[in-house]
């Protein structure tokens, strides 16, 4: 089967993560006789210098009518004095929106070869960490009404949701949770705000169809709180776009290991768009030192979510569970085996032939 996938490497590291998580799906391609073709585009601060803008509406259509989308990062200092409009970050609100994605699932996983990575103790990790948080992602006050006052002494940002625009987002959260530990909770500030009352009615309203779920709720600042004291209570987590964006950024840094973690953003038809949650590190760009495995594993989401590839997505998952269980480590998650390491630090190419090689093996 041949499926169709647009490339944005974008900026820093993102051209040498991409370079590697193509070659571990030609690796997959060939243990299993698929073929991906790739058709890379521009967007963030390489579209703006070959362009001057962050998103050319090539780059949209292209990524609309590929099978799959595969970002690597955008941004860096060099265009970080442009203006708001113009900045390479706008790349990806436009991507989310023009491609209509409006759940992001991140997982928060912490590998067992990774534990000594996580900043929590032992006793609060029990054992490990494994939270999927749903991220509203097209709705909400990132994307409503704002402005200033005339006399620009006064700025507000409006917080707006439909009931279909939640809905849609709990139903992610109800299967998702069924094809895990069973637990949805949808966490929110319905003692304050009324979209979160609103979330609140809607999944009441959804929950007779999910029997064998556990619903729950919590207000954002406790599960801020619960997320460091007792981790392992959440399965799911299906939230909004603003407390998505914070919460799901402190599950990562529970997990200890940024260059790990993955994501993808879907929408109900049309291609997914998968990328690494982390940045485009420009300390450490072009030096072969970023770790690719988070784009990697971006890219066994996938061939679950877009291609409905299980096998494949697991070969990808446990090809880079052996090579960490091998001792093999990038800079960032570096000094987290027990074994001694010397010998075992590895770049960013090595790191994705380890990969190909065990895509080959497991
Ligand atoms: P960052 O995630 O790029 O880097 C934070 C730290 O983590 C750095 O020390 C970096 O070296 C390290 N790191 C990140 N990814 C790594 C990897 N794969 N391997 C090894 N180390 C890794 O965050 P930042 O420094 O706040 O942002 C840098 C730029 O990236 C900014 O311009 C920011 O706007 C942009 N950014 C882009 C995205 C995106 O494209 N989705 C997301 C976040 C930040």
């Amino acid at each position: 089967m041949k499926y169709n996938i647009a490339l944005i490497p974008g900026d820093g590291i993102g051209p040498d993560i991409v370079r590697e998580a193509c070659r571990a799906l030609d690796a997959v391609g060939l243990r299993f006789g698929h073929a991906f073709v790739y058709t890379e585009v521009l967007a963030g601060g390489a579209a703006i210098d070959s362009t001057g803008h962050p998103l050319p509406e090539e780059t949209l259509e292209t990524c609309k009518k590929a099978d799959a989308v595969l970002l690597g990062a955008v941004g860096g200092p060099k265009w970080d004095t442009l203006p708001g409009s113009l900045r390479p970050e706008k790349a990806l609100l436009g991507l989310r929106g023009g491609m209509q994605v409006y759940a992001n699932l991140r997982p928060a996983l912490m590998l067992k070869q990774l534990a000594d990575a996580c900043p929590l103790k032992p006793e609060v990790i029990g054992d490990g960490l494994d939270i999927l948080i749903i991220r509203e992602l097209t709705g909400g006050i990132y994307f409503g009404d704002r402005g200033r006052s005339d006399d620009n002494r006064s700025a507000w940002d409006t917080e707006a949701y439909s009931w279909d625009e939640i809905a849609r987002i709990i139903k992610i959260g109800f299967e998702s949770a069924l094809k895990r530990k069973k637990r949805l909770c949808v966490v929110d500030k319905a003692n304050i705000l009324e979209t979160s009352r609103l979330w609140r009615e809607v999944a009441e309203s959804m929950k007779h169809n999910y029997p064998e779920v556990v619903l729950s709720y919590m207000y954002v600042d406790n599960a801020a709180m619960q997320l460091v004291r007792n981790p392992g209570q959440f399965d799911v987590i299906a939230t909004s776009n603003m407390f998505g964006d914070i919460l799901s950024d402190e599950a990562s840094q529970i997990t200890g290991s940024i260059g790990m973690l993955a994501s993808a953003s879907l929408g109900d038809s049309g291609p997914g768009l998968y990328e690494p949650i982390h940045g485009s590190a420009p300390d450490i760009a072009g030096q072969d030192k970023a770790n690719p495995l988070a784009t990697i594993l971006s890219c066994a989401m996938m061939l679950r979510y877009s291609f409905n590839l299980e096998k494949e997505a697991w070969t990808i998952e446990r090809a880079v569970e052996r090579v960490l269980d091998d001792g093999w480590r990038t800079g960032d998650i570096a000094g987290t085996s027990v074994g001694s390491l010397g010998d075992k630090l590895v770049g960013t190419t090595k790191m994705g032939d380890l990969i190909v090689d065990a895509i080959g093996k497991v």
